[in-house]
């Protein structure tokens, strides 16, 4: 059976989650399907930076500190989002970016797994990881004489040998949207004696997450993409109760002291998260990315993130099936799995190489751009031109928080409109641009 335009509409009207849709600010016109890449502004983003702003800042000046409780938004923020990750009460901060919260956590993972075991040199993570974490490690390899070792997602298992300090892991891949299953992993690294550390970027306010439950060491992610915090929003670092007062981060600034306004010369950790803060916090940032996570906290009466799952699936689901239905004969395959335990909240499409414009690379890049012009927006990911296992991707997240079933439908009739008239081959749609 196929499915219909009004079968679209049907699943809509009996969506008990699409009035959560209201709180967006959704340009017209546009079907966005690029929320795992930077997240649609919530209408209360505004009003409430231009009152952090104007009154906070504006008025009540440096008063604000202690009377808008700015100094203890980053565990506030951090305890709003516990939920949505399996972690406790006081167990999360947001702030700083991803990278540097990656920095901070590796630093001390390596610190703790090699205290028992100096002989552990080792890093292990996926080649086609997000580059900056690679990069990140990369550098804290360099710096302590350590070796990243990067294999494919087959063959982590055989790779967690006893010289392994670190398993560090992004949950769902940036790439293919895969999702690992992260309660097994951590069990069979934490029975070679490895430290776990993964990166939820593509996971927080994207598919439950349960990191006490997975037994989890260190974890880190992203404000700006499921979690609709606004453009570099602050990013979140957990660490587990068990390693959060064990060793200094490397980034000892005096946010993360016992006692910041005794100002002494010597650096005191704060117990717990706290110590993973380093210096003044960005209050206009953290005050954008409240109203990203207060939508959440909405969705609480309406099952959650459960419900936002069962939703996140149907889309994808759909969207596949009507890609296969609608699409077919124009070079399109899944790069996604298709299983549910396996799959994050995006769909990315491959492209045969010499399937572009006169036979040159794999035209998913134009395609791309041609489905933007029309108000379809994704992205594209490079692949690594046919010398590997990566091809060119088509990449679609979907946000159950805003996206519609109608809306999978009319995307994919955009696809297809696009393939079949090769509009995609137009000279304007070939030219690359500096942000894919
Ligand atoms: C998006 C993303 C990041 C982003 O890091 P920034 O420090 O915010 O630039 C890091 N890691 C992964 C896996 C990501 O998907």
């Amino acid at each position: 059976m196929t499915t219909t335009l009004q079968d679209c509409r049907a699943l809509d009207a009996q969506d008990l989650l699409a009035p959560l849709r209201s709180h967006f600010a959704l340009p017209t016109g546009v079907i966005y399907l690029d929320g795992n890449s930077l997240g649609v502004a919530p209408k209360a983003a505004a009003a409430r930076v231009a009152d952090v702003v104007t009154r906070e800042w504006g008025t009540d000046l440096i008063k604000s500190w202690n009377t808008a409780s700015w100094f203890d938004l980053p565990q506030r923020l951090g305890n709003q989002l516990a939920p949505l990750i399996g972690a406790g009460k006081d167990e999360v901060v947001c702030t700083d970016s991803t990278s540097i919260n990656l920095y901070k956590v590796l630093s001390a993972a390596l610190n703790i797994a090699r205290e028992d075991s100096p002989a552990r040199k080792r890093i292990v993570s996926e080649r086609s990881n997000f580059p900056t974490d690679l990069y990140i490690a990369e550098g804290l390899c360099k710096e302590r004489g350590l070796e990243l070792v990067l294999v494919e997602p087959e063959e982590i298992t055989a790779a967690l040998t006893s010289d392994v300090a670190v398993l560090m892991l992004t949950h769902v891949n940036y790439r293919t949207g895969a999702m690992h299953d992260m309660a097994a992993i951590t069990a069979a690294a934490h029975a070679q004696g490895i430290l776990c550390v993964w990166d939820l970027a593509h996971s927080a306010g994207a598919v439950p997450v349960d990191l006490n439950g997975a037994g989890a060491d260190f974890s880190i992610g992203c404000g700006y993409k499921y979690l609709n915090g606004g453009p570099g929003a602050p990013a979140f670092v957990w660490v587990h109760p068990r390693h959060a007062s064990r060793f200094w981060q490397p980034l000892s600034g005096w946010w993360g002291h016992a006692a910041p306004f005794a100002f002494t010369p010597d650096y005191q950790p704060a117990p717990g998260i706290t110590r993973y803060l380093c210096g003044t916090q960005p209050i206009i940032s953290l005050s954008a990315l409240q109203c990203g996570l207060d939508v959440f906290t909405a969705a609480q009466s309406l099952g959650g993130m459960a419900a936002l799952r069962t939703k996140s699936l149907a889309l994808t689901d759909l969207f596949i099936q009507l890609v296969e239905e609608r699409c077919a004969g124009h070079g399109l395959g899944l790069a996604t799995p298709r299983d549910h335990a396996q799959r994050g909240s995006q769909v990315c499409l491959t492209r045969d190489e010499g399937a572009g414009v006169g036979g040159q690379g794999s035209g998913a890049y134009a395609i791309v751009q041609a489905l933007i012009a029309r108000g379809v927006i994704g992205d594209f990911r490079k692949g690594d031109g046919g010398t590997g296992r990566h091809k060119d991707i088509l990449r679609f997240g979907f946000t159950p928080l805003y996206l519609g079933f109608e809306d999978v439908w009319n995307a994919v009739e955009h696809l297809r409109q696009v393939l079949e008239s090769g509009e995609w081959q137009k000279a304007e749609f070939n030219q690359t641009h500096a942000v894919t």
